[in-house]
């Protein structure tokens, strides 16, 4: 089935309108900004996030060296990665349409990316196509786990460390292999005893973390895009690419407004989406609103220091390292120790899933 909205989606400016340009960041409170921060930097959680901060992962480049227009080199940067790659798309779309309209809008920017590789879902001849396409194109290709168990108390250390290297021989063979994992559902470890031995494992294997700044729930908008589909093959998916792109928008400025408030300064981010059909056929139009709002695209690569010294460790409790969504941990111990936030509040997945529903019925 081909959809009506192939081709190149027609932004509308409307999508902007409705979100809060982040460029005139939500400074509400009235609590002065250096005492903000002089609090904020007493806390062990500012210290373990400048210390992630300044060896993030995978994270975006520093940009290009000589911007055509000087203001350019001011404007917040976002690299792309893309988590769980499949030759099961969705009943309308399949693994090769995805593929060309995803590696076509990257191509389009001439940006490239970091797909994170889960081998249950590629290992079969066709999925040997689908990431030979991301390596001719130059994108990286890293390890995302063999069957994405959650790190948590069901799964051993054993049992994950086992499936980490099974998902070993699918990326091998391809030249963009960078050696970064991403903890599936971005969870460490429940205990701090298998979190170091995986880390260590990890090491031990030349590996780092695929770290993210920005996370959104594009999967779950993705879900109920296609049980409405189900429902009315002809249904309007505009709707849902405004809901999608606002989302992400109204995720990246809150990330980023966050790292202002607890650094103090700018720092580059990394926004994780998934392999959907949905942004198959948005990542166009997301990629273009995230510019007008005044973001900068650039590449994902590799640059990273571990943090988990002997040192940091000790000062970055266990609970912080859960998971890769440091910052809404370090949100909540930030507002409970220096007052009111200055952040624009954050918008639980209970709200996500709300707005979201009410795209079903239209
Ligand atoms: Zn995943």
């Amino acid at each position: 089935m081909r959809l009506a909205v192939r081709g190149r989606v027609s932004y509308e400016t409307e999508i902007s309108c409705r979100v809060a340009p982040f460029l005139q960041a939500p400074h509400t409170s009235r609590m002065d900004r250096r005492l903000f921060l002089h609090l904020l930097q007493r806390t062990a959680v500012t210290a373990a996030a400048s210390r992630m901060l300044d060896g993030s992962a995978l994270y975006a480049s520093a940009g290009p060296q000589n911007p055509a227009n000087p203001g350019e080199s001011k404007r917040p940067q976002i690299a792309i990665t893309m988590d769980d790659p499949s030759v099961n798309v969705s009943a309308q779309m399949g693994w090769q349409e995805a593929n060309e309209r995803i590696l076509g809008a990257l191509a389009g920017r001439n940006l490239k990316a970091a797909l994170f590789v889960c081998g249950m879902r590629l290992d079969r001849p066709e999925g040997r196509s689908l990431l030979t396409a991301w390596d001719n194109a130059g994108h990286l290709i890293c390890n995302h786990s063999y069957s994405h168990l959650t790190y948590m108390s069901r799964t051993s250390y054993e049992e994950f460390a086992a499936d980490f290297l099974r998902n070993e021989p699918i990326i091998a063979p391809y030249r963009r292999r960078k050696p970064f994992f991403r903890f599936p559902s971005l969870k460490e470890g429940d205990t701090a005893e298998k979190r170091d031995r995986f880390r260590t494992l990890l090491k031990d294997h030349s590996y780092r973390v695929g770290h993210v700044t920005v996370d959104a729930s594009d999967w779950y908008v993705d879900q109920r895009m296609q049980q409405r589909l189900q429902q009315n093959r002809k249904a309007k998916l505009e709707p849902y690419r405004d809901y999608l792109v606002a989302h992400l928008l109204d995720r990246a400025s809150f990330y980023r407004q966050l790292s202002l408030d607890l650094l103090g300064r700018e720092i580059p981010h990394t926004l994780l989406v998934h392999y959907r059909m949905m942004n198959a056929l948005f990542l166009e139009a997301t990629m273009a609103a995230f510019e007008k709002a005044g973001w900068t695209w650039v590449d994902a690569t590799v640059r990273m220091k571990t943090l988990s010294s002997g040192k940091s460790r000790k000062r970055f409790p266990q609970e912080r390292v859960l998971s890769g969504r440091w910052l809404r941990k370090a949100e909540s111990s930030r507002t409970a120790s220096a007052g009111p936030a200055k952040t624009t509040p954050m918008k639980s997945r209970r709200w996500t899933r709300w707005g979201c529903e009410k795209l079903q019925d239209h």
